[in-house]
């Protein structure tokens, strides 16, 4: 085989400290719901690895954050193992990464991946709900992607989450993925009442959302404004799968899910760059936070063929938007206290 050349030891030991900034950071953000980083932040960490292990690929381990999705789940949920794995997204942070992205997938089927969906990253969490013969029997995080928390009672609070999912071309088993969210105004009102109490605020929309879908009490929960946007679907069974993402999402709205009004099927890179131009001047019209745009190839077909890497699927890729504000959003509600 081909010997791979070990690692200097500055660069090992750089490997190393950023391994443990960025386990510990997952562990705040993913298990406390309590990031002390700002994302940029930990997106910096992240590049700054990645390039690491180009470099001196003998650091790229199994167990490096870089090969794996979320962080170890908590003690204080069921676990639940997922019957399908659920994956993370590839990252943009600029025009050329995008166009490296289309360029693989051109490379790897040897023809044009397009059409695309382009969609809104909402900045939520990520949830799996599992509807049999149309009834939700079960709702869990992402956790590892493997495994995740059970989280049915909360879950089933939402007013977005339908406990019957009526069509008749509902499979008999189906994984629906999506995203919860608290709506910014929500966000705000919520940590009034918490400031007002006396207690903590949250960092941000998303941690907001995490913390309140992961109560021990779903009363709690429920007194949430938590809301829902379904952008994916895991095991399907039993009945005709759909063509396209864009065909997946009217089915999943004709069952009565929340599908998003905002996604846009595009047939080149181009209009792509154009859809996300357009979101980076109106960050702020949907009432949710956004980080970036997803971009899905649309066929189903193509998305199989592309597959997927130990963490993320190849046939679709994150554009993050460059940060409004660094670390403000945690100085802000730190002078606010
Ligand atoms: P990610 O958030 O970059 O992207 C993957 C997730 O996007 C999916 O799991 C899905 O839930 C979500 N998503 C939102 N809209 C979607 C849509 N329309 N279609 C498909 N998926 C959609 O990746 P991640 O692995 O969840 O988290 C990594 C990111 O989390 C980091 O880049 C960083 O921003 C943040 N993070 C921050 C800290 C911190 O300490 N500040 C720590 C860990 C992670």
């Amino acid at each position: 085989g081909v010997s791979v050349e070990a690692a200097p030891a500055a660069a090992r030991e750089r490997h190393a400290e950023l391994a443990e900034l960025i386990e510990d950071a997952n562990w705040r953000y993913y298990v406390l719901d309590s990031p002390t980083v700002s994302d940029a932040e930990y997106d910096t960490w992240m590049r700054e690895i990645r390039v690491l292990e180009e470099e001196h690929p003998d650091l790229r381990t199994p167990d490096s954050p870089t090969q794996k999705v979320g962080a170890p789940i908590s003690t204080e949920f069921a676990p639940v193992a997922h019957l399908q794995r659920m994956e993370s997204l590839d990252n943009a942070f600029d025009d050329e990464e995008l166009a490296g992205w289309e360029a693989r997938a051109r490379r790897l089927i040897e023809a044009d991946p397009g059409p695309y969906l382009c969609e809104l990253k909402i900045d939520g969490l990520a949830v799996a709900l599992v509807y049999e013969k149309g009834r939700l029997i079960r709702g869990a995080t992402r956790g590892d992607g493997r495994t995740g928390d059970d989280i049915t009672p909360n879950v089933r609070t939402l007013r977005d989450v339908p406990d019957r999912l009526v069509g008749d071309d509902v499979p008999d088993l189906v994984e629906v993925r999506g995203e919860v969210f608290l709506p910014v105004e929500g966000f705000k009102r919520l940590n009034e009442q918490l400031m007002d109490a006396g207690r903590p605020p949250f960092a941000n929309p998303r941690n907001s959302a995490a913390g309140s879908l992961r109560q021990k009490d779903p009363r709690v929960t429920a007194q949430r404004p938590l809301r829902l946007i379904v952008h994916g679907v895991g095991k399907w069974e039993g009945a005709e799968p759909p063509k396209s993402q864009s065909e997946m999402y009217e089915r999943l709205a004709s069952w009565g899910l929340p599908v998003s009004d905002r996604f846009r099927i595009v047939e080149t890179l181009d209009e792509v760059r154009e859809y996300i131009g357009y979101y980076n001047g109106h960050r702020h019209d949907p009432e949710y936070e956004i980080d970036g745009v997803v971009v899905k190839v649309n066929r189903i077909a193509v998305q199989r063929q592309l597959g997927s890497t130990s963490r993320a699927p190849r046939w679709a890729v994150a554009f993050k938007y460059p940060p409004e504000e660094v670390t403000t959003k945690l100085l802000d509600i730190q002078v606010g206290v």
